[in-house]
């Protein structure tokens, strides 16, 4: 399966900074040390253009963000200090995102090691969130002509606050979020499905509504393509989800979406999102599992005998 990461391009922190950025090279290993990518399917990512950008971002903000003019409130908001390599990275890891749906497109399943950037709005970056990859991803696959209808499927237990604003007049792109209510954001957007779950949802709890969720979705956007937000933050174990998921039940909610998506016949990408447990490797535990559920559902071109060689 095709694994796009961006790891390479780092976002230079302060000292004692409480983003995991670690997490997204020792998934890159956990990932090139398996079986998920055949040779020279883990790839580096184009940068998104700013026309690219622009289907998404207004022309004022993304103007400020790639000249470093954003306002101190602006920059607290995005949680990052700002440097040229910030806009690197956020260009690298929103074009992962249209990359995975590109290969989507093509074997049915692909995975980018980044993004579900959902907190990004038009306007506007929060949470950690400068470009909105779901949106940017979304729109660049219409606009080559190769889909009509998109679904994003956003299980991070955050709410896809920023997806839901930019999407909210789009009846194409049909936006799906399950979230814990009383989590950041405070103020929550309308999607066009929002599942808000109580502090402390188990498994049993997350996963019949995601399934109920799922299915509602699907049923009615009918999409060409879905955009899979799998955050690790859901889990038990992280710092802000404030739910009781285990990892087993994130496995679950793997293969609720990725197999219910197949039987409809639905090409799925994969994109990371958040996650903040205290020991990285429960971070990268989830979203290699995500990334090897999908691989399994895979079925690359050369086994269709589409390739020669
Ligand atoms: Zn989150």
């Amino acid at each position: 399966m095709k694994v796009f990461y961006s790891d390479r391009f780092v976002l230079p922190l302060p000292e004692g900074h409480r983003f995991p950025m670690l997490k997204y090279s020792s998934l890159r290993e956990r990932v090139a040390a398996s079986s998920v990518c055949g040779p020279g399917e883990l790839r580096e990512p184009e940068a998104v253009t700013d026309e690219q950008i622009l289907r998404a971002h207004n022309p004022d903000y993304l103007g400020r963000v790639v000249s470093g003019t954003l306002t101190d409130k602006e920059m607290r908001r995005i949680g990052f200090p700002w440097s040229e390599a910030m806009v690197e990275r956020s260009r690298r890891a929103s074009g992962g995102t249209v990359g995975a749906c590109l290969a989507a497109l093509e074997e049915g399943f692909a995975a980018n090691l980044a993004g579900g950037t959902h907190h990004a709005f038009a306007d506007r970056g929060e949470g950690y969130c400068v470009f909105n990859d779901s949106a940017i991803a979304a729109r660049a696959v219409q606009a080559a002509g190769l889909v009509g209808r998109v679904a994003v499927i956003d299980t991070d237990v955050h709410q896809g606050n920023g997806t839901a604003a930019i999407l909210a007049d789009d009846p194409t792109v049909f936006t799906f979020s399950i979230h814990g209510e009383k989590n950041f954001p405070f103020h929550k957007e309308k999607s066009d499905l929002d599942v808000p779950l109580p502090d402390g949802a188990d498994d049993a709890a997350f996963l019949e509504a995601l399934a109920a969720g799922l299915k509602r979705a699907l049923e009615a956007s009918e999409p060409d393509l879905a955009i899979y937000l799998a955050g690790a933050d859901p889990f038990v174990g992280d710092r802000l989800g404030r739910l009781s998921v285990t990892k087993e039940g994130l496995a679950e909610r793997d293969r609720i979406v990725l197999e219910g998506c197949r039987e409809r016949g639905v090409p799925v990408a994969v994109a990371m999102a958040g996650g903040y447990s205290e020991d990285v490797g429960d971070i990268v535990d989830v979203h290699f599992g995500s990334v090897s559920r999908a691989a399994a559902l895979t079925q690359p071109q050369r086994e269709r005998g589409l390739t020669h060689g």
